[in-house]
């Protein structure tokens, strides 16, 4: 496996980042998976804003956690994101779907670390980038 580039947030920031996604999962809307994720977004002022997943049943409407951070962290003004951290599941960490990576890749660089975790405190975390995460991604030639 191609070892992750090292993240350049310092570790007591990706905790905090992490911790902030675990406790965003806990206001998750998700009667019909019952699987809470919750997401952190730092931005480059150090705000962080969170999301938790929102289900609809139409379940096309669905809301996953990152993009509902992501969303709140643009309607407060804010541009430009430093990490990601999303933290869902028990046994194996949930990773971004790929339209939230795409919405991600709407918003930022390649380099973006992105923090994976599993709900439950511990663990390991998985320390990625939105590139590698989203290799070759659809984006504007301008
Ligand atoms: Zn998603």
């Amino acid at each position: 496996m191609k070892r992750q580039p090292k993240s350049t947030i310092p570790k007591a920031v990706q905790d905090l980042l992490v911790q902030a996604a675990r406790d965003a999962a806990a206001q998750a809307y998700c009667p019909y998976s019952q699987y809470p994720v919750g997401a952190a977004v730092l931005t480059l002022d150090g705000q962080v804003y969170t999301g938790c997943n929102v289900e609809n049943i139409s379940y096309g409407l669905s809301l996953c956690a990152e993009r509902v951070a992501l969303v709140k962290a643009v309607s407060a003004g804010s541009r430009v994101f430093a990490a990601l951290a999303v933290a869902g599941g028990d046994k194996r960490a949930a990773a971004p779907c790929g339209a939230c990576r795409q919405v991600l890749a709407e918003l930022c660089p390649p380099e973006t670390p992105v923090f994976i975790a599993r709900l439950k405190r511990g663990g390991k975390v998985t320390a990625s980038t939105l590139g590698a995460l989203l290799p070759l991604s659809f984006a504007s030639l301008a």
